[in-house]
């Protein structure tokens, strides 16, 4: 595990609540548990149950959002998320959450990021560069200058870049969706860079959101979509025309949407555990990591929700070696390609490369 931990990795699908450390989650719970809120019971067994479905891991995050959705909590998951990423090497990290509104506790979509934001900004383990390259470089209250490690009173410190994509719910209104929009536009001097559709596949048509989608891209948003999660073949069709900048996912595609995909060169971001745990895929071996790979198509490996399937990004990178006879320099290689395909600027992309190409000769690969 060491090595797959010791290798920069890139992070480009990973949901904040879904990311949340187990212990929190509890400690959350035995808190309101506490308050009479809830019945800790209840929810304990819950949140420890190891295997679940698609549908169950959505009933899943219903509970989470009960106990997650107030400032202090999302600051504190934001910040644990990114000191955990850091703390296995990932040098960039886009980072995906669902703006909530919640009136009776104040919380507007805006005041949920600023929360985040505030989660950000309270990494002490690591220097967390999240707002656009250029602006860093200006700032004087941001002090994270240099490549990914800076030097600071003569001694490296670790840095990770972080860029926050806002999802829309699939169970969201048009119009809640055009608001997150506008939300992600208003931030973009905070690090949102791009929109992301996500939620229970299995609810709603994502048509509903495709003028905000679009709206999205022609602002200069990057736009990812979850894709093929469940078989709807028209939708998948439909959002492959779309041609959005990455999808997520791809389990249930069938030859013509391979081939439309391998045509488009869409990069795909992939999470081999998830997708094994929710019975996406029959098996590891079986996921279509390995035609894509084998097809040179554009793929990214991710953990999807790390806390709910107790994954990390290391581990996704030694599974898929294991599952599909890959060696570390393949493997390294396949996590600085990644870079390719990130949402953020030239100048981060470039800081990126030297990392890994000083990593790659660290390494001797
Ligand atoms: P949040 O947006 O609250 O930070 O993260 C949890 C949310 O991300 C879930 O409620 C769901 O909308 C979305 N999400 C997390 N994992 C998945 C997944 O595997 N598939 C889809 N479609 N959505 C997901």
């Amino acid at each position: 595990m060491e090595w797959w931990v010791s290798i920069p990795k890139v992070e480009l699908h990973a949901h904040l609540n879904g990311s949340i450390r187990d212990s929190t989650l509890l400690e959350l719970a035995k808190a309101l548990g506490d308050k009479g809120l809830i019945d800790f019971s209840q929810v304990e067994h819950v949140i420890l149950k190891n295997d679940r479905s698609l549908t169950e891991v959505f009933k899943l995050f219903d509970v989470i959002h009960i106990l997650t959705t107030d400032h202090t909590s999302v600051k504190r998951i934001a910040k644990e998320v990114v000191e955990d990423f850091a703390s296995e090497n990932v040098v960039y990290l886009e980072l995906r959450t669902t703006p909530k509104k919640n009136d009776s506790l104040g919380m507007s979509k805006r005041s949920y990021i600023e929360a985040v934001l505030e989660g950000l900004r309270a990494v002490s383990s690591v220097d967390v560069a999240f707002t656009p390259y250029s602006e860093e470089l200006t700032s004087l209250s941001n002090p994270v200058l240099s490549v990914t490690n800076d030097i600071c009173n003569g001694s490296m410190r670790k840095k990770i870049f972080v860029r926050l994509l806002l999802s829309i719910d699939r169970r969201e209104t048009a119009e809640a969706a055009m608001e997150t929009v506008m939300l992600a536009l208003e931030m973009r001097s905070f690090g949102v860079v791009g929109i992301d559709l996500s939620g229970n596949p299995a609810v709603g048509e994502w048509i509903t959101y495709l003028q905000a989608l679009r709206f999205a891209r022609e602002q200069g948003l990057y736009v990812t979509l979850h894709c093929g999660e469940v078989p709807n073949s028209k939708e998948i069709h439909d959002m492959l025309d779309f041609l959005p900048h990455r999808i997520g996912h791809a389990c249930f595609f069938d030859e013509e949407h391979w081939i439309k995909l391998k045509s488009s060169n869409i990069p795909v971001e992939l999470c081999l555990t998830s997708n094994f745990r929710t019975l996406s895929v029959p098996s590891i071996d079986a996921h279509h990591f390995g035609d894509l790979y084998q097809a040179k198509h554009p793929v990214v490996l991710c953990t999807d929700d790390s806390g709910v399937f107790s994954t990390s990004l290391s581990n996704e990178y030694k599974i898929a070696a294991a599952s599909f006879g890959l060696g570390r320099k393949e493997m390294f290689e396949l996590a600085k390609n990644a870079v390719e395909f990130i949402f953020a600027d030239i100048l981060v992309k470039e800081d990126l490369r030297r990392n890994f190409n000083l990593a790659a000769k660290n390494l001797e690969l």
